[in-house]
């Protein structure tokens, strides 16, 4: 499994340093933002060190599946599918990336706009 010493969601999945995950399995984790940007902010992370989705292979394609399909079902879990919830990737640092280990933001709990800022 790549994994990177330096990286704090490597930290995490290492368990290195704490963080209040809420689901595990052998390919990913899931674990709730430090600094939550909506009542329910999200990280689904896959535990192999993958910088961003340019960083992909296609050896990767499952993955990536499996880490919306657990937001799905996380979003089932805290009845998130009545009123909507939105899935974001930040790729790069135009795009706002800021933990350069690929991961999906599933947020929900409040009115989103649209376009983002
Ligand atoms: P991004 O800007 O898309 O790269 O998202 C990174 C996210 O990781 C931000 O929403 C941060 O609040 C969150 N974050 C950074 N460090 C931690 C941490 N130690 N535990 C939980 N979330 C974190
Ligand atoms: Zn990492």
């Amino acid at each position: 499994m790549s994994t990177d010493p330096n990286c704090i969601f490597c930290k995490i999945i290492n368990k290195k340093i704490p963080a209040k995950i809420i689901h595990e399995d052998e390919h990913a984790i899931a674990f709730e933002d430090l600094n939550p940007q909506a009542p329910v902010h999200t990280l689904i992370v896959p535990k192999k060190h993958i910088a961003d989705i340019h960083s992909m292979t296609i050896t990767d394609r499952e993955l990536i599946g499996h880490l919306f399909f657990i937001a799905k079902r996380i979003a089932s879990d805290k009845g998130l599918d009545r009123g909507g919830y939105r899935m974001v990737i930040n790729n790069g640092l135009d795009a706002g990336q800021t933990v350069f280990h690929l991961h999906l933001h599933l947020l929900s709990g409040r009115i989103f706009s649209w376009p983002p800022g």
